[in-house]
C-alpha cells in the first residue's frame, strides 16, 4: 500500500538522478534503441523518459505499478531471486513520492495511460502514442516534504542526472540517448546527445567514448581484453600520459551496470601504480562481465556497490589485465 511504497521509495529514490536511472534502465530492459530524457528544474518538477521499446499492454499498466509485479523474473530466475533483490520496486516507489504518468503502446494493442500520485492509481484510459513508452514524473517528493530538504541546487541535481545518463550511455553504445533541459518550457535545450553507434562491441564503445569523453581520450586509450577464472575484463584504458588531476574519468561497469566500487577503483589505481604520481588518476572505461552467481550487484538498490564472490580474482584480473596491456603499449 501507499505507506509501504513510500518507505521503499526512500531506499530506491534518493534524488532525481536515481529516478532517471530507474526509468532509463526500464527503457533499456524494454529493448529501446532510442531514449530521450527531459527534465526541468534539476528534475525536481519534471522528469520525462521517452523510449521506442516494446511498450506495455493496457491490462499490464496497473501491474507495472504494483509492488514486486515485475515481468523480469521468469520461472528459472526464481531460484536465484537474491540476484533480483530489488525487482519490481521502482515504479510503485516513484508513484508514491511524485505524480507519475505512464503512457505506452505495445505491439498489437492500443495506446493507454495510467496515473498515480501518492495513492491508488487511476483506471487505465485510452491515449494517443505511436509506440514505445513515455513515463513522466512530476513534483518528486511532493508527498514527502522532509526529503525535499535533501535535494541540492537545480544545477547539482542536473549534473547528477547527466552523470547517470553518460554512464548508461557508455554501457549501451548501440542505443541513442538525448538529454534535454526543458526548464523554460517548450522544446528546451539539448544538454547531451549520443547517436547510436554501430559495429562490434569495441568499435561501438570507442565511438561512444569519443562522444562522451572526447577524441583526446580515445586517441590515448588502449583496448583491454583479459580473462581470469570466469571473469572477463573489456573496455579502454588511457595511457599514463593522459592521466587526470582527479578521478573524474573512471567508469566501471559490472555485468553492464554502472558501479562505484572501492575494490575496482583500488585495482585500477594499483595497475597504474608504477606510472603515476600520487596526485594523478588513471582514466578508463572498464567492463567486468561474469556469471551472475559470481557477483551480487544488488547490495543496495540506490548504491552502486558490488560484492564479488572472490574479490581477489576481480582485483587480480584488473591489475594484470591493465599491466599487460600497458606493457604491450610500451610501458
Ligand atoms: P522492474 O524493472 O524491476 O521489473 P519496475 O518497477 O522498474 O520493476 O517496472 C515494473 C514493470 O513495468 C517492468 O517489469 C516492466 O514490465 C514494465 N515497464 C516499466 N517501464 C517500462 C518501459 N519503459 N517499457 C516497457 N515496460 C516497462
Ligand atoms: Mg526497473
Amino acid at each position: 500500500d501507499a505507506a509501504i511504497n513510500r518507505i521503499a521509495a526512500g531506499e530506491v529514490v534518493e534524488r532525481p538522478a536515481s529516478a532517471v536511472k530507474e526509468l532509463v534502465e526500464n527503457a533499456l530492459d524494454a529493448g529501446a534503441t532510442r531514449i530521450e530524457v527531459a527534465y526541468a528544474d534539476g528534475g525536481k518538477t519534471l522528469i520525462r523518459v521517452t523510449d521506442d521499446g516494446c511498450g506495455i499492454a493496457p491490462d499490464d499498466l496497473p501491474l507495472a505499478l504494483s509492488r514486486h509485479a515485475t515481468s523480469k523474473i521468469d520461472g528459472s530466475d526464481l531460484l536465484d531471486i537474491h540476484t533480483f533483490g530489488f525487482r519490481g520496486e521502482a515504479l510503485p516507489s516513484l508513484g508514491s513520492v511524485g505524480r507519475l504518468t505512464i503512457t505506452s503502446r505495445a505491439d498489437g494493442f492500443d495506446a493507454a495511460t495510467i496515473r498515480v500520485a501518492g495513492g491508488a492509481p487511476t483506471p487505465v484510459k485510452p491515449a494517443a502514442l505511436s509506440g514505445g513508452t513515455v513515463v513522466e514524473l512530476r513534483d518528486l517528493f511532493f508527498a514527502t516534504p522532509a526529503r525535499l530538504k535533501f535535494m541540492r541546487t537545480d544545477r547539482a541535481e542536473a549534473q547528477a542526472i547527466t552523470d547517470v545518463i553518460k554512464r548508461l550511455a557508455m554501457a549501451e553504445p548501440h542505443v541513442g540517448f538525448t538529454l534535454r533541459d526543458v526548464s523554460g518550457g517548450g522544446e528546451g535545450r539539448v544538454t547531451f546527445r549520443a547517436d547510436p553507434e554501430t559495429g562490434d562491441m569495441f568499435d561501438a564503445l570507442a565511438g561512444r567514448l569519443g562522444s562522451i569523453l572526447g577524441r583526446e581520450f580515445t586517441e590515448n586509450a588502449i583496448p583491454i581484453d583479459a580473462e581470469r577464472d570466469g571473469l572477463r575484463l573489456t573496455g579502454y584504458a588511457a595511457l599514463p600520459t593522459y592521466s587526470r588531476g582527479a578521478a573524474v574519468a573512471q567508469f566501471l561497469f559490472v555485468n553492464g551496470r554502472p558501479v562505484k566500487d572501492k575494490l575496482l577503483t583500488g585495482a585500477l589505481r594499483a595497475a597504474y601504480f608504477d606510472f603515476l604520481s600520487r596526485d594523478r588518476h588513471p582514466a578508463a572505461a572498464l567492463f567486468v562481465t561474469c556469471d551472475p552467481h559470481l557477483v551480487d550487484v544488488n547490495v543496495h538498490p540506490a548504491k552502486s556497490e558490488v560484492r564479488f564472490r572472490d574479490p581477489g580474482i576481480a582485483r587480480g584480473l584488473i591489475v594484470s589485465g591493465l599491466r599487460h596491456a600497458l606493457a604491450n603499449a610500451g610501458h
